[in-house]
């Protein structure tokens, strides 16, 4: 067995990993999208291999010897594919479908050319290089861009340049009288075992890219309410944990608006859930608005949703002066714009309470207070704002605020 055919053999093998790792994570994590593309992609770097195995074997190589051409081509390809949509970016696929063809029509004209020759070598290597080249690009317009993506994006370069490469060295070294003599020769053993280390670097910072991307990715939706958009209980508490303790390390003030629909039982009962939802995304949509607005006096506000219709806004920097006059704009704004289609007569409206945060208070103190601030707010009439009174020690607090019944439980 020549050295080539053992790199080949070994090459089989670590695109048969790759396939399969990829598989693992397309099967098991949905949102992954670019990894089916690239378990294809390693699929077709197996046909690649295995055509490449048998080519010695063949009385006619002609067929076999553009299907390794193709094979590699669209592994090459796809695995563009997969780096796009990992990314979430607009695939080139104009780009790469011109590309695909003129590889095809390139292939069909050099297949019989003089085995020698500079040209074929080169015109062999090209489509190749080029779609590396677009893989380049591709991490180029990556948002964020880290380390790793970094290393990729050297990874393609070098990969393109290998390309280019090749027909110098194959000049150089020759590849063989006969295609089934290729596989024989010290070109096709440096350019299998380059091609190897290329193919593990890739595969390998492929993987963990996808993983980064997806970790952080359910981190996110975790931490999403899937309704509103705004950050669950869960991420909300966890954010506004980190943001209270640079608050008190810091001494700067924050302050916190909870608020909670009125009557929105009522709203469910008459006109449906599915109205009832179009109000609580309204809400959510208003309180954004109203956060973005206020950039220049709350800049950096969270904005949860709590529980059914109950949502916070924490607001670092801000005393209890400015998240009153957040939850006012939200209260009002709220009040006046009415776009929900199915019903178009409901006029929703919501309670709110503030409370600015006290020397060494917890989350879930300050919590309270706004709680209390809320409640006051439902008891005089709803549909207004109520401040907390920062005199009252939390302690002071009853266990949990006396609320109406199946109203907030917290
Ligand atoms: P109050 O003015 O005192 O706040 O009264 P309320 O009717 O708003 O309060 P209550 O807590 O009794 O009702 C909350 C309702 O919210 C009950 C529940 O069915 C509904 N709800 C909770 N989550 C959702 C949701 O995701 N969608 C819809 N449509 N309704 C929800
Ligand atoms: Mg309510
Ligand atoms: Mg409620």
């Amino acid at each position: 067995m020549s050295a080539a055919a053992i790199v080949l053999a070994i090459n089989f093998c670590v695109a048969g990993l790759f396939a399969t790792a990829f598989a693992v994570v397309a099967i098991n994590a949905r949102m992954a999208t670019g990894a089916r593309w690239l378990a294809m992609a390693y699929g077709f770097g197996m046909l690649n291999v295995g055509l490449e195995l048998i080519l010695p074997f063949q009385r006619e190589p002609r067929l076999v010897g553009i299907g390794i051409f193709l094979a590699f081509l669209f592994a090459l390809a796809l695995s563009v594919v997969g780096l796009a949509r990992n990314y979430r970016i607009e695939l080139p696929w104009r780009v790469l479908g011109v590309l695909v063809v003129l590889a095809v029509i390139d292939i069909v004209v050099i297949i019989d050319m003089e085995r020698s020759s500079l040209l074929r070598a080169f015109l062999y290597q090209l489509p190749y290089a080029l779609i590396q080249l677009l893989g380049a690009l591709v991490v180029l317009r990556a948002p964020r861009r880290q380390v790793l993506d970094l290393v990729l994006l050297a990874i393609y370069v070098l990969g393109s340049l290998q390309f280019l490469g090749k027909p110098l060295l194959a000049a150089a070294l020759g590849t063989g009288s006969t295609a089934q003599a290729y596989i024989g020769t010290n070109y096709a053993a440096i350019s299998q075992a380059v091609g190897a280390v290329l193919l593990i670097a890739n595969g390998i910072m492929m993987l963990v890219i996808i993983l980064r991307d997806t970790i952080t990715e359910m981190r996110v939706q975790s931490a999403t309410d899937p309704l509103s958009g705004l950050l669950n209980r869960r991420g909300f508490e966890e954010a506004a944990e980190n943001l209270l303790a640079s608050a008190h390390r810091d001494g700067v003030p924050m302050s916190i608006t909870v608020a909670d629909l009125d009557h929105f039982k009522a709203i469910n009962d008459h006109h449906g859930h599915a109205v009832g939802d179009a109000v609580i995304k309204r809400f959510s949509q208003t309180l954004r608005d109203a956060a973005d607005l206020g950039a220049m006096t709350v800049s950096g506000v969270i904005l949860g949703r709590l529980g059914g219709e109950e949502f916070a806004a924490l607001a670092p920097g801000s005393g209890a002066n400015s998240a009153q006059l957040l939850a006012e704009r939200v209260r009002a704004q709220f009040g006046t714009t009415n776009t929900i289609k199915e019903a178009p007569d409901l006029r929703p409206s919501a309670s709110f309470g503030v409370a600015q945060l006290q020397d060494g208070e917890t989350l879930h103190d300050l919590l309270r207070r706004a709680d209390m601030a809320l409640y006051q707010a439902k008891n005089t009439g709803r549909d207004r704002v109520c401040v907390a009174d920062s005199k009252v020690s939390p302690k002071q607090l009853p266990a949990s605020p006396e609320r109406r019944q199946g109203s907030r439980r917290r």
